[in-house]
């Protein structure tokens, strides 16, 4: 069998199962309605949790950064990849997150990886969550420790494998803020107060809540009123843009700087994305209304589908997860909510696990009232056509 035959081979299985992926293709910027194959959708699975991708403000402080410094960065932040605009975003970040420090990456992906692989080492444990992103199951199996998982947000486990692992140098407890696939919020007051028993440090990857939990959008740590050692984020969600960052100690950022690898070998992001993200920085701090307005909504729809009969998981965080069993069945749910115009993403194996396979909605504060009862109600019918309610 020829090379592509076998990968054919592989992707014909894949089909057979419903894992397979294809890419969508966005005819415009997608608001709360988007053109999507030619046909408007409402969208459900954006992560622009507050409308900022779209906004006038980060356009135009994006368009006045590109007259001054280009488009590219053109290198990387050690040689010549780092501007005034980089250095302004680090400062605005490490204030935001109420920290002395931050640093850049060019995603929150690379942020998780250029943090785990240069920080735990062969002689450490790393505690980890059964359900965190891919991005730290990278970062661990690059780590060279040991790895520990622990059961989803299970505090008596965790305590038991911290127990377990006092053989190792180094205790590290990782863990998601607000879990991308359930929605879920991590327990942070209780492991911390384990990671003080136990003596291990704290990462936390707080991508889905940053802009949207705490008071003024600082994330779980704002939200329980806790101080992990390093805090993790991404600039790809609530915060309208793109990039990653850590926000720490100042030595923690300085070792970063000088021993992650994704940070160093990796061309610095674009001068004009750190102007738009310092814009939304100053707009979150002050975005109390939307954020009223988006947890209104999250409310709204997950006490909604719960009514229709809907097994939801989620509701306090703006990711919110409909169970609906097989990923064939998934994907069919998908497509029928599709054909009304409405645009989700069917979550199947190996993002989640088999049997589990899910409607993940994302919510937006930019909804507009009619737009809530169209996805409700696409969601009802389509529940009674599949007998899922
Ligand atoms: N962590 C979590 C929990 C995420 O959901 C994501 C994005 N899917 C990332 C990290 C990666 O962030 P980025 O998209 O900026 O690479």
């Amino acid at each position: 069998m020829s090379f592509n035959d076998e990968l054919e081979n592989r992707l014909s299985q894949m089909k057979e199962k419903g894992l397979y992926r294809t890419l969508k293709i966005m005819q415009s910027a997608p608001e709360t309605e988007v053109e999507i194959d030619g046909r408007k959708q409402i969208v459900c699975s954006s992560n622009n949790y507050l409308g900022l991708s779209n906004d006038r403000r980060l356009i135009r402080a994006a368009q006045d950064a590109v007259e001054t410094f280009g488009i590219g960065s053109s290198g990387a932040r050690l040689t010549t990849g780092n501007t005034l605009l980089h250095e302004q975003l680090e400062k605005k970040l490490a204030l935001f997150k109420k920290t002395e420090s931050a640093l850049l990456f060019s995603s929150g992906y690379l942020a998780n990886i250029g943090v785990l692989s240069s920080i735990p080492g062969k002689s450490d444990v790393i505690l980890s969550d059964q359900l965190n992103h891919a991005s730290i199951i990278d970062g661990c199996r690059l780590s060279r420790a040991h790895t520990v998982i622990y059961a989803h947000v299970n505090m008596v486990e965790l305590k038991k494998k911290l127990e377990a692992t006092g053989q190792y140098e180094r205790r590290f407890i990782v863990t998601d803020g607000v879990f991308s696939m359930d929605g879920t919020l991590a327990p942070l007051p209780e492991i911390m107060k384990l990671a003080e028993k136990y003596k291990a440090y704290v990462i936390v990857d707080d991508a889905h809540a940053t802009g949207v939990l705490g008071k003024t959008g600082g994330g779980t740590s704002e939200h329980f009123h806790v101080h992990p050692d390093i805090i993790i984020g991404t600039l790809s969600k609530a915060v309208g843009t793109e990039g990653g960052f850590v926000t720490g100690s100042r030595i923690l950022i300085d070792f970063l700087r000088n021993h992650a690898r994704t940070f160093i070998f990796q061309t610095a992001m674009s001068p004009a994305i750190c102007a738009a993200s310092y814009t939304a920085l100053e707009i979150i701090e002050k975005s109390d209304e939307k954020r009223s307005r988006l947890f209104a909504v999250v409310g709204e729809i997950t006490k909604r589908l719960k009514d229709m009969g809907f097994n939801v998981k989620g509701g306090v965080t703006p990711v919110v997860a409909v169970l609906i069993g097989s990923s064939t069945k998934a994907v069919s749910f998908s497509q029928r909510l599709q054909s009304k115009g409405i645009y989700t993403s069917a979550i199947r194996p190996p993002t989640v696990a088999e049997g589990q396979s899910r409607i993940r909605i994302t919510i937006t504060s930019e909804y507009k009232d009619n737009e809530i009862e169209r996805i409700l109600d696409s969601f009802y019918i389509t529940g009674k056509e599949m007998k899922v309610i």
